[in-house]
């Protein structure tokens, strides 16, 4: 300061006076940029920003991170509050100290795309405050899909949604059965959910409780969804592959969702093979035993499935109640006659579906009733016929009735992608898996 008023003292006063009013000036517009210093930093950050929303949306830069971002270096203070039951938008803004009018202004922004409108307990919200003022809030909704309300200015706010692609990889797996499906699925790696997928789409040709063998074996090459290496879910099985006694059975995927032999048939079918989910059934009968009850050896005319009291029975097929009431030593009855020729019994339920009347139509997989032990039984069991013609068939072996197949036209896109896709599944297989391409 010595220094600086010794050189003021060589300046003549008009020159001073100029000097003190340049000075003044410098800080009037230093205050007054300084003021101006949000925007412009929001302006910096906006540019950063779009980079980074932009780029997850390409493919080939999925697997940047989508948040936390550490790609962006002068990164935004984020401050996180988890979603408790009960919370609201109003209390999750308290708890960062935004007013109600912050949350107006926000449930303004988000009005039309709900973005904010569900949220559940453990969720969080993150924010960036600047001075107390709301700059941004984000929602991650899954690791796929997060959004980001940003202040523009003046209260005004925008809303974007970031979106990532997973990068979808092939996986095989096989097994051979040595208990069940369910046991050997899942030591061969496959999920509970797949396991269930699997069964249901063999499950018209094949009943997974009572069919099932030794040495059976099965090979499905499913999709994988990952990001940023991580595994993040499953995807559709391809193709699937089930040898049930020596016979083999293939399902491949169409586009329309559904799954077809290679010759074009549906899977399913117009009757399920079993009326019980098979993971419900707790043992198996011998077909061959003397009647339980009657201690003597006589035609057992259909399966019987046990399992415990309760348990769901789904109609096989869609039809007609056509019998609903007690039958001797069958107990508690339904029978349902479809399309015509076929009839189904299911006998020993605890109880109706109330809804389920003589003379009401029901639906494939509709539940019917539930499995008990009225009638002729030593346990609580489902006892199973299907009559084609009035005449009883194995509904083990019975051959049900093809759905439609597919069309020409539909067949030529069907038949290249089912071709492929079962000679990369035989590959794999036999342990020689072909180059993707
Ligand atoms: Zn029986």
């Amino acid at each position: 300061m010595i220094t600086l008023s010794k050189l003021l003292q060589h300046f003549p006063k008009p020159y001073l006076l100029v000097l003190t009013f340049l000075f003044l000036l410098m800080l009037v517009i230093g205050f007054w940029s300084s003021s101006q210093a949000p925007d412009g930093l929001e302006s910096t950050t906006t540019n950063t920003r779009l980079t980074l929303d932009l780029s997850p949306k390409l493919p080939t830069e999925s697997a940047q991170p989508l948040a936390p971002a550490p790609s962006e270096p002068q990164a935004d203070n984020w401050t996180s509050v988890t979603v408790k039951s009960g919370d609201s938008l109003s209390t999750l803004f308290q708890r960062v100290g935004l007013s109600a009018q912050d949350v107006y202004r926000v449930t303004q922004a988000t009005k039309k795309s709900q973005s904010l409108s569900t949220l559940f307990p453990g969720d969080t919200l993150d924010f960036v405050l600047d001075n107390g003022e709301l700059q941004k809030v984000r929602h991650i909704k899954t690791p796929l899909e997060q959004i980001i309300i940003s202040h523009q200015g003046k209260g005004h706010y925008t809303v974007e949604t970031i979106t990532r692609q997973p990068i979808i990889e092939a996986r095989f797996v096989q097994g051979i059965i040595s208990s069940s499906l369910f046991v050997d699925g899942q030591r061969a790696g496959l999920s509970q959910k797949k396991l269930m997928e699997l069964a249901n789409i063999f499950g018209w040709d094949i009943d997974f409780a009572l069919d099932i063998r030794k040495q059976d074996q099965f090979a499905l090459i499913y999709e994988e969804k990952y990001l940023d290496d991580a595994l993040i879910g499953e995807g559709q099985i391809l193709a699937a592959q089930f040898t049930n006694r020596g016979e083999v059975f293939n399902a491949i995927r169409h586009s329309d969702g559904n799954y077809y032999s290679p010759k074009g048939y549906s899977m399913r079918k117009a009757f399920l093979r079993s009326p019980v989910d098979f993971f419900r059934i707790s043992s198996k009968y011998n077909l061959n035993r003397k009647h339980p009850v009657l201690k003597t050896s006589r035609p057992h005319r259909g399966v019987d499935y046990a399992a415990a009291t309760g348990t769901p029975i789904k109609a096989s097929g869609d039809g007609k109640v056509i019998w609903r009431g007690t039958k001797g030593g069958y107990g508690r009855t339904i029978i349902l006659q479809h399309a015509g020729i076929y009839t189904t019994l299911y006998a020993h339920m605890s109880k109706y579906n109330s809804k389920v009347k003589k003379g009401s139509r029901v639906k494939q997989g509709q539940i019917i009733g539930y499995i008990g032990s009225s009638g002729l039984v030593t346990g609580p069991h489902l006892h199973y016929e299907f009559r084609v013609n009035g005449v009883h068939k194995n509904p083990l072996k019975v051959k049900f009735p093809n759905v439609k197949p597919l069309n020409k036209e539909q067949m030529e896109d069907f038949k290249p992608v089912a071709n492929t896709i079962l000679a990369q599944l035989e590959a794999y297989r036999l342990g020689t898996p072909l180059a993707s391409n």
